[in-house]
């Protein structure tokens, strides 16, 4: 491939620094590009599409493996060189990480790095992609308008709200607790729904942010609704948080500055993410769970494993997926499905929840089956703060 048409990526937290690398990258005739944050790196991927990529794998408040990891499932394509100053074992290290990840020709370049280093890692020539492109670059994939620079803006500027979905005993129907749904409140685009904006963070890299200003909405809420009282608030926690090891410690940490004891706290993470990597949730929930907080399965029977094998995880809960309630009126498989997971759970000693009631009569065959909790827009629509304090007051029955 000419040179001339080669885009080199620079991503260092030091503006100094990745200026003298784009200089250096220039003078090696290739085009070249520094940024100094994650929401610019992912931009520039997704629309400058670099062919090769020189990353600095550590930068304060983030997190290089991380970055790598993204880089994998967006399926970059890119030659990818890593440097840092970092002792040669990290790095190493991560290198056989993002190649276990599928990513390729990942050079270490030792920093301060020279000239001639520089040269032989862009004389890489990067691989055509099965045959059909004649450059390293990104696969296709249909892109959302939200761009990385517009979730970044939603932290920086502090946009996220939460709703509040309650979720009541089927036998009782009494108040059991409350899950807290991310809303995106964009000032030109009004309400922008997770499904937008929770994947394409994990893309991007910006989970964390965003599960850490979730965590302290939500923590900062239920402390001043029902942390005294029996109630427990859900939080939904993404595959990615499991590999946060920090994570338990720091909720943990504001759980207490929130008076919040935390076998309050459930954290949801959804049955794909837990058997993707069942030994980093097996880590992850074993280290929650010694701390007193709550684990729940979601979006339970859509995936392929079974409760048998999922059951060697530590939780506490399952949360059935809302399509098999939505189908109990009219499908008797459906409502099998229910009922055997019911009795399977039971039977481990689990509680179950299901979600996605919308009538009543699905209510009463969940109570029937002894079901232990239910969720859905039959009870109630997940709500504001101030639509939740309106509907505590109102009595039900
Ligand atoms: P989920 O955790 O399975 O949440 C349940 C979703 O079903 C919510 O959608 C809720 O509004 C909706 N729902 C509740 N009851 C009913 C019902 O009776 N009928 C129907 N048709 N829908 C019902 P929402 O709020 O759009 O959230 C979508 C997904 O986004 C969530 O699915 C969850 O996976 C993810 N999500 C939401 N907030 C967060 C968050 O703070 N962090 C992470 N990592 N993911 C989040
Ligand atoms: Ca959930
Ligand atoms: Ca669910």
């Amino acid at each position: 491939m000419d040179a001339e048409r080669q885009r080199v990526l620079i991503f260092d937290d030091e503006v100094s620094v990745g200026r003298s690398i784009e200089l250096m990258v220039r003078h090696n005739g290739r085009d070249a590009m520094a940024v100094t944050d994650a929401a610019s790196f992912f931009e520039a991927i997704l629309n400058w599409k670099p062919t090769h990529i020189i990353l600095d794998l550590v930068m304060p408040g983030m997190d290089g493996v991380e970055v790598l990891q993204s880089l994998a499932n967006l399926e970059c394509r890119a030659n990818i060189a890593i440097s840092s100053g970092v002792g040669k074992r990290v790095l190493s290290a991560a290198q056989r990480s993002a190649a276990e990840h599928g990513l390729r020709a990942v050079e270490v370049l030792p920093k301060p790095f020279t000239m001639r280093a520089l040269a032989d890692f862009l004389a890489i020539d990067p691989q055509p992609v099965d045959g059909r492109s004649e450059e390293g670059r990104l696969t296709p994939h249909v892109f959302d308008p939200i761009s990385a620079a517009d979730v970044q803006g939603a932290i920086e500027k502090r946009q996220l709200r939460l709703v509040y979905q309650p979720k009541i005993d089927c036998k009782t129907q009494m108040l059991r607790g409350f899950e807290a749904l991310a809303r995106w409140e964009h000032p030109e685009l009004g309400i922008i729904m997770p499904d937008r904006f929770i994947p394409l963070s994990e893309r991007i890299g910006l989970i964390g942010p965003i599960t850490d200003q979730v965590v302290d909405l939500a923590l900062s809420w239920f402390s001043g609704v029902g942390s005294t009282s029996q109630l427990s608030i859900s939080i939904n926690i993404s595959a990615k948080t499991l590999g946060h090891r920090e994570f338990p410690d720091d909720l943990e940490f504001k759980c207490r500055l929130a008076s919040i004891p935390t076998d309050r706290v459930i954290l949801e993470v959804t049955e794909t993410a837990a058997m993707d990597d069942e030994l980093l949730a097996l880590d992850m929930f074993t280290r929650l769970r010694m701390k007193g907080f709550q684990v729940s399965i979601d979006d339970f029977g859509i995936g392929n494993s079974s409760l048998a094998l999922l059951a060697r995880l530590p939780f506490s809960e399952i949360k059935v997926d809302m399509t098999f309630a939505m189908d109990a009126t009219k499908s008797n498989e459906a409502k099998a499905i229910i009922r055997s997971t019911v009795d399977l759970s039971h039977s481990l000693d689990l509680k179950v929840v299901t979600e996605g009631v919308e009538d009543r009569e699905t209510l009463e065959y969940l109570r029937e089956i002894g079901c232990d909790y239910a969720q859905g827009y039959y009870i109630a629509r997940p709500m504001s703060v101030a639509q939740v304090a309106k509907w505590m007051q109102t009595p039900r029955g």
